[in-house]
């Protein structure tokens, strides 16, 4: 991914490629906000502004994702198209891989029948419930 910061025509800084240091190990999904707390302490200049829109410029140039699914935007290193389980008690963000469009032939089928002519770009499914870890919690409590 430090590659392709090139790609999205943003110098390359110290700040920037800490930032991309820092998302693109990064699977949880975090916030702009998540990472510039986090980067704050090694970077005390850096402004919110400079992570931000680092994130958005990686998003353009397709080497990360921008989630949108309620709240702050979260950013994804995944690029790779893939669905997303939400645990409604955490907030824990889980990628679940995807077959492709290709492959889901009803799922076309639906597209087509419901919205005749519209196009699919891609495929993105969120599942809400709760993770394992807080089921277990609530079970026990
Ligand atoms: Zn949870
Ligand atoms: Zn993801």
């Amino acid at each position: 991914m430090l590659e392709g910061l090139k790609a999205t025509g943003l110098k390359r800084t110290a700040q920037r490629e800490a930032i991309v240091r820092e998302i693109a190990g990064d699977l949880t999904h975090p916030t702009a906000q998540e990472l510039y707390e986090r980067l704050r302490p090694s970077f005390p200049s850096m402004s919110f502004a400079t992570v931000y829109n680092t994130l958005g410029a990686l998003s353009a140039a397709g080497l990360s994702r921008t989630l949108h699914l309620g709240g702050a935007a979260r950013f994804d290193p995944n690029a790779a198209p893939h669905h997303h389980a939400v645990c409604d008690v955490c907030g824990a963000i889980t990628d679940l891989p995807t077959a492709s469009l290709e492959a889901d032939g009803a799922a076309r089928r639906a597209v087509e029948g419901a919205a005749p002519g519209f196009s699919v770009r891609e495929v993105e499914h969120v599942y809400r419930g709760t993770c394992a870890r807080c089921e277990r919690e609530a079970t026990a409590g």
